[in-house]
């Protein structure tokens, strides 16, 4: 077989490496998803080790969750690998490419004919991939994220959230990816060099303005009022020099009861977010019949303490204090800078990988462009297709430095002295966003950016003392 092949001329060679590197991929997930499948279905019993963390009704609860979630990837996957080939091999991105000619021939664009001719591309590719994907997304928000009770949305929330995402999306791409070309184009030798510092410019840019810019467009941040909890926080950011100023809330509840926290920010000006349903006192969704609960978010309740007791989600103050000393830990211990330069180094190589590789006309040809080598199409070609074994590689060394980079937060956070209270809050975590805690080794080391909960509690355990 291998002989046959290397009979064919180059570029179906690389066709046909492309497609099939593309299904083996496919088929080595899809291998690790049956094994997690089975243990979902096979783990009817709280394990014994469990027995103290998880009661028999959440462990039931998460197995179901987790089964429905992954049947539902199962098909999802199915999917867009058939549709992906399908368009390789019926030679939908040519066709794309001058469908767009035709349409940016229309509005007679002259000069920067190719440009225009890309920016056409993109945004019907994305138009095509945002509606093809719609169905999906539809169904595992409003099906299985609203049977195991997550689904917080309206369709009508969702539906205008799609769009705007869209067009948030366009107004970004556009102009970034018709610079990136122009640069290219007319950079000499060196060109990959400022394409590099261009892209890295423009992350810079995005992070910058993300949190005060485009987040706020599609949720609600409020500042978290004074009180405890924003003193304690205070507190602990000065003991550790964390450069805090400002603390928000994220109206995460009007999405879903999936609950998070995170912090951003450059240098001197970092800024910790709080999901609404990580806060047992905040989250709107132990105030139904409440009076505190404004639908339109307006009036946050600030007078906390007076709450019933039985709690149904969230974390108490220290738990949440406990939470923050681990995000606290990911910049102490410089994960956030390391993260960073380890993309741009990767986003440095590839460029430089792309500035040799891009002169090859079989690569052009084995996507079907016989006559023509546009460049967007040679980023996407090579980006995509050529780069996706080391792709892959990477996101697995990364995977497995994540989970590192998880026990030391936690080390973190034990150091600062919150061992127990990061150890009650990771298992209420757990339960609020019902996670499975058991787990087929192959699949988590491939898939988990977090170490498993038991490991993550053992670690903790070693020191707690009760
Ligand atoms: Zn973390």
């Amino acid at each position: 077989m291998l002989e046959s092949m290397l009979a064919l001329p180059v570029e179906k060679q690389i066709f046909l490496a492309v497609l099939g590197f593309s299904w083996t991929v496919y088929l080595w997930e899809a291998y690790l998803s049956y094994r997690q499948r089975r243990i979902y279905r096979s783990t009817t019993q709280v394990p014994q080790e469990l027995g103290k963390i998880m009661d028999t009704d959440t462990f039931e609860k998460s197995r179901l969750y987790q089964l429905d979630k992954s049947n539902f990837s199962f098909w999802s996957g199915l999917y867009s690998e058939t549709e992906g080939t399908l368009i390789l091999v019926l030679g939908g991105i040519p066709y794309l490419w001058s469908l767009a000619g035709t349409v940016s021939g229309r509005f007679g664009f002259g000069a920067e004919y190719e440009i225009t001719q890309s920016l056409v591309f993109l945004t019907l590719a994305t138009l095509f991939s945002a509606v093809t994907g719609l169905p999906w997304s539809i169904y595992s928000t409003f099906i299985i994220e609203e049977k195991h009770g997550f689904n917080q949305q309206t369709l009508g929330f969702f539906l205008k959230d799609a769009v705007k995402k869209f067009a948030v999306t366009q107004c970004i791409l556009l102009p970034v990816t018709s610079l990136l070309l122009h640069i290219i184009k007319i950079g000499g030798d060196f060109f990959f060099i400022y394409a590099w510092l261009f892209t890295l410019c423009v992350s810079l840019v995005l992070v910058t303005i993300y949190a005060d810019y485009i987040a706020p467009l599609f949720d609600k941040f409020t500042p978290l009022p004074e009180g405890e909890l924003k003193t304690d926080i205070e507190t602990m950011s000065q003991s550790i020099s964390f450069p805090l100023t400002k603390v928000y809330v994220v109206e995460g509840s009007k999405r879903s009861s999936h609950s998070n926290a995170y912090f951003y920010g450059f240098f001197k000006n970092k800024r910790i977010v709080l999901f609404d349903t990580l806060l047992e006192d905040y989250s709107p969704l132990n105030q139904a019949g409440d009076q505190g609960a404004d639908p339109e978010g307006n009036d946050m309740p600030s007078e906390s303490k007076v709450k019933p007791k039985n709690k149904k989600q969230g974390c108490n103050n220290p738990e949440i204090l406990a939470v923050l000393g681990h995000e606290l830990g990911h910049w102490k211990l410089g994960h956030t800078v390391k993260n960073i330069v380890i993309s741009q180094m990767n986003s440095f190589l590839c460029f430089f990988l792309f500035a040799v590789l891009i002169g090859r006309r079989e690569l052009f040809l084995a996507f079907g462009f016989n006559d023509s080598q546009p460049t967007l199409i040679g980023l996407m070609i090579i980006f995509q297709f050529i780069f996706s074994p080391y792709n892959e590689l990477l996101s697995f060394c990364l995977t497995v430095l994540s989970r590192r980079f998880e026990f030391q937060a936690d080390a973190f956070a034990l150091g600062m002295g919150k061992a127990s209270q990061l150890y009650s809050a990771l298992i209420k975590l757990n339960k609020d966003n019902l996670g499975f805690p058991v787990a087929d080794w192959l699949f988590s080391m491939w898939h988990y950016s977090h170490p498993p909960l038991l490991e993550r509690l053992r670690a903790l355990g070693n020191v707690k003392q009760d």
